[in-house]
């Protein structure tokens, strides 16, 4: 019930209509980790292994967290996110113990995604953290990892990392993340999609073109687009206040915006690895 408090999330309604772009992802995601999870059966009787563990790696900012809160929507599964690094800032003695509680509230209350978010904080082989405490804490995860090896029992299990080269191979072993998806980031198509997503709802001018920004957009993340809008959305507020008229969103706040929003996957291009 603690891990329960914790991490799940209630009234999970994100589905993959929520993410913009990512079609190759989102397919994916539907034929290698949806179905096998939804008909369990069908994939025992074509002798086909479900279970084990989905390891998103990419850019930050550009989605991966987003698709497993999706996933568990498309799943209609609990969705239980796990900071990974909560977990090992803990004492000797109580990470195991939390850990141990996760997975047991878990395998209680299914169908539950289960999403570890930053997992080189554990499974890094550069991060400093190779003292016993931690060995035994990584043992205790691959330990009950596979215990679900062989039969998901409703608990599907999903990791996120920005720096895949930094994960062990340890945890990349079948029966574990063995299966490995690249979250990129956005295209063109895709961030005119997401401008829309984060446009939606908001009063806006007509002059407002999504594509021409989507063009200006290169190397943004998602979560960049969403800074760029909500950029834009508070210089419209400014001017609300200043005049006391009405101020929709329109394409001169989102321009301004472009020179104060810079893009963050670039960096993380050229210097992974
Ligand atoms: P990190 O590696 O930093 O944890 P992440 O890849 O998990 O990043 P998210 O947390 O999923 O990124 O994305 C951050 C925010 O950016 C989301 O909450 C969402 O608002 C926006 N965003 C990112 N990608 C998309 C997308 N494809 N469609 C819609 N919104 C997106």
């Amino acid at each position: 019930a603690a891990a329960r408090a914790l991490f799940a999330e209630a009234d999970n309604q994100v589905r993959f209509a929520d993410v913009g772009g990512l079609e190759d992802v989102k397919k994916q995601i539907a034929r290698r980790i949806i179905t096998p999870f939804r008909k369990p059966s069908l994939f025992a009787k074509y002798r086909r292994k479900a279970g084990g563990g989905v390891l998103l790696f990419g850019p930050p900012g550009c989605g991966k967290t987003l698709l497993a809160r999706a996933t568990a929507g498309e799943c209609e599964a609990r969705f239980v996110n796990v900071p990974v690094i909560d977990v090992v800032d803990k004492y000797i003695g109580e990470a195991e113990r939390k850990l141990a509680a996760i997975f047991a509230d878990a395998r209680r209350d299914t169908p539950t995604v289960l999403f570890f978010d930053e997992l080189e904080a554990l499974a890094g082989t550069r991060s400093g953290n190779a003292n016993q405490s931690h060995v035994s804490l990584v043992s205790t995860f691959l330990a009950e990892m596979d215990g679900f090896a062989h039969n998901n029992e409703g608990v599907l299990i999903l990791a996120a990392t920005n720096m895949p080269w930094g994960v062990d191979s340890a945890f990349r072993r079948p029966g574990r993340f063995d299966r490995v998806q690249f979250v990129p980031p956005p295209d063109r198509v895709a961030r005119a999609e997401i401008l829309k997503l984060q446009l939606e709802g908001r009063p806006l001018a007509g002059d407002v073109d999504v594509d021409a920004i989507a063009a200006k957009t290169t190397g943004f993340s998602g979560a960049d687009i969403e800074n760029l809008v909500n950029t834009a959305v508070d210089l419209a507020i400014e001017e609300a206040l200043a005049s006391g008229a009405e101020s929709p969103v329109g394409q001169r706040h989102l321009a301004e915006a472009l020179g104060e929003v810079k893009p963050t996957t670039l960096e993380w291009l050229t210097t992974a690895r």
